[in-house]
């Protein structure tokens, strides 16, 4: 990647081996990746990998599940073979090649697959290729070019990689010749990135020009909308709006393009871009997309100017709690567009972002049994709510069981729209390539909790392994296991910290400031210990002023992690919306264990406000007296794995 300021490492320099990350990197391949591919194998559960089998003609039938259910399975194909890497496994090594030759058979001469299309045509039907952009066809290519990339590079076998060459030539032709056709399946668009990922391993400049291909045919597009970010041209966006999955895909795919071309013009679209998500639309877990269902651009003063959006970022600071969307599948898009940024500029601020959607969002789109999952990720749940609020697999038609009550909303093994348990599986089970990069400067260490890295620079080699409770605890240790040359070690200094000291074999470093690395130049000898010491005292945060649904209310972070409180840890006579925090008060860090899985929890003393009195929508402030109650925070991410109830991260607080 010429224009990279940081060269991401791949497992073959970075792992967790212990600690909290090598807990969820275990619970990941001895769980959730099993448990994920018997929903897509079982006919009983998804047609996932029956839709291949009738495509091919092995078996009879019609197609059944969403028109995106290919990608799913080949992001699951993805996180098997991530798996792969760090852990041979000769029986899903066999399985993953026998669904790389089932997916050649569905290809077409031309390099088009897509098993709905596919069916019909086995069927007798009538079908048009590309008649439908929610037909998802460029989102399932990507996947599968993705996925039969990281297959040769893994395995070195070429069979899925050749099944996304042809993929990657249906695209080229489509963009050649039928640009119209390409423009409006552009939706999800994995494909950026992928094209992106043949580049890289094969060098082939056509890859390249392909991915400049899609973003000329994008901007020439005069049908789009912000739900798509194909309203303007993607040079004149300044603000971002829309699907959020789709525009953390979009910017995550022209990051890599940048990171190749050097494109700075671009380059700076994307920071403005990714700087009015953090600033002004990024939830304090880190989830993106704050709306169910909306309109942009918001309040537009020509109505033919706005579209209908959904699962969408809002306008800025429109951060609901209860009706947070915040889709898995955005939160995993807004770490690949901030690990390319990462890779692009070595800004720490990006490597911040990738920790707080990691610790908090990311792992509670994910159930402490590794097996149930959330498509939305609410930062408030309320009994009683007047409304139902649209589930993956709500169709909304009338002879379908109504959604649960509103409290009762929680993780499910599988959910008809599947696209996020993959997609959270493949994210946990490469996360290792997010602890570190390198530069020719050296090492840039940029998330903790469990890792052993061992990195070549030049002439220079460096091998650590970490020791640490992160993020438990605040002292992270590195052993210098193999050393040769003085290869500078840069340790982030998380931007949430305050008073991080360093030290090498006990003798003091300088720290530089919070949200930047600290950089450490010597001579490294076998043995030697590196301590960062990031003091982590229980912190009350608070919204920006215009962010009405924060207001007056506040959360409590500890290190990295996000807490809220649920309804089981409430006295029986105290009810989720009684519970305000006093201004001052003091959190005691207490270990818990949830389902087995152990974590801090915060107690504090919980002001309890007087229980409204009626029914009505508004009614006279009586001057009840305040009383205290004993309450426990838990980590956001553990939330909703003790059965159903009420559950907040913003409470009020009493000054
Ligand atoms: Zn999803």
């Amino acid at each position: 990647m010429p224009s990279a300021l940081l060269a991401p490492v791949t497992a073959a320099s970075a792992r967790w081996t212990d600690g909290f990350w090598g807990g969820i990197h275990a619970r990941t391949r001895d769980v959730t990746i099993p448990q994920i591919w018997g929903s897509l194998a079982d006919p009983q559960v998804s047609q996932g990998l029956e839709n291949f089998l009738i495509a091919t003609g092995e078996k009879k039938g019609v197609h059944l599940g969403p028109p995106f259910m290919d990608g799913d399975l080949y992001k699951w194909m993805e996180a098997a073979i991530d798996s792969l890497e760090t852990h041979p496994d000769p029986e899903l090594a066999d399985r993953i090649e026998y669904l790389a030759g089932l997916i050649a058979q569905v290809q077409r001469e031309d390099g088009y697959v897509h098993t709905p299309t596919k069916i019909s045509e086995v069927n007798g039907d009538e079908v048009t290729a590309l008649a439908d952009r929610f037909n998802f066809e460029t989102y399932n290519l990507g996947h599968l070019i993705t996925a039969g990339v990281r297959h040769y590079e893994v395995t070195g076998s070429e069979s899925l990689l050749d099944t996304a060459k042809g993929a990657a030539r249906f695209l080229a032709h489509l963009a050649n010749d039928k640009p119209l056709e390409l423009a409006r399946s552009a939706i999800c668009p994995s494909h950026y990135m992928a094209v992106m990922d043949l580049y890289r391993v094969t060098r082939d400049r056509h890859y390249l020009e392909l991915a400049q291909a899609f973003l000329r045919v994008r901007d020439d597009f005069e049908e789009g909308g912000d739900d798509n970010q194909d309203r303007l041209a993607v040079r004149d966006q300044v603000v971002v709006a829309g699907h959020a999955v789709r525009a953390n895909y979009l910017y995550a795919g022209l990051a890599d393009l940048v990171l190749e071309t050097g494109d700075a013009e671009l380059q700076a679209v994307l920071e403005r871009l990714w700087n009015d998500v953090n600033d002004t639309k990024l939830y304090l877990t880190g989830g993106c997309g704050a709306l169910y269902d909306g309109a942009s651009p918001y309040g537009h003063q020509w109505q033919g100017e706005i579209s209908r959006i959904h699962q969408a970022y809002g306008y800025a600071y429109q951060l609901p709690n209860t009706t947070a969307h915040a889709e898995s599948c955005a939160n995993i898009g807004m770490i690949f567009w901030s690990e390319r940024m990462l890779a692009l500029t070595g800004d720490a601020k990006y490597a911040d972002v990738i920790e707080r959607i990691a610790y908090n969002v990311l792992l509670a789109s994910i159930g402490l049994d590794g097996g149930t999952y959330f498509y939305t990720n609410a930062m408030r749940q309320v009994r009683e709510l007047p409304f139902a609020l649209r589930r993956p697999g709500d169709t909304g038609q009338l002879d379908v069981p109504a959604p649960p009550p509103s409290d009762e909303r929680l993780r499910q093994d599988f959910m008809s729209c599947f696209c996020c348990p993959p997609n959270i599986a493949r994210a946990l089970a490469s996360f290792h390539t997010r602890v570190a990069s390198t530069s020719h400067e050296g090492l840039f260490v940029h998330q903790y909790g469990g890792s052993e890295i061992d990195v070549s620079v030049a002439d220079a080699r460096l091998a650590l392994r970490e020791s640490s409770d992160y993020p438990w605890d605040g002292r992270i240790a590195f052993t210098v296991t193999a050393a040769s040359g003085s290869l500078p070690v840069h340790l982030r200094i998380p931007g949430w910290s305050e008073g991080a000291t360093l030290t090498v074999n006990g003798e003091t470093v300088a720290v530089t400031e919070p949200g930047s690395y600290a950089p450490i130049e010597r001579e490294w000898a076998v043995g030697d210990e590196i301590v960062l010491d990031l003091p982590m005292p229980a912190r009350v945060v608070r919204g920006h002023r215009l962010a009405e649904e924060l207001t007056g209310q506040v959360a409590v972070q500890r290190g990295p992690i996000v807490y809220a409180v649920e309804s089981m840890d409430l006295p029986a006579d105290v009810r989720l919306e009684q519970v305000a925090l006093r201004r001052g008060v003091a959190f005691e860090p207490v270990e818990i264990e949830i389902e087995n899985s152990r974590m801090i929890a915060l107690d504090t003393e919980a002001t309890v406000l007087p229980l409204s009195g009626s029914d009505g929508l508004y009614e006279d402030l009586e001057q009840d007296e305040l009383r205290a109650a004993p309450v426990r925070l838990i980590p956001y991410y553990a939330w909703g794995n003790r059965g159903a109830g009420e559950m907040s991260v913003w409470l009020p607080v009493v000054w």
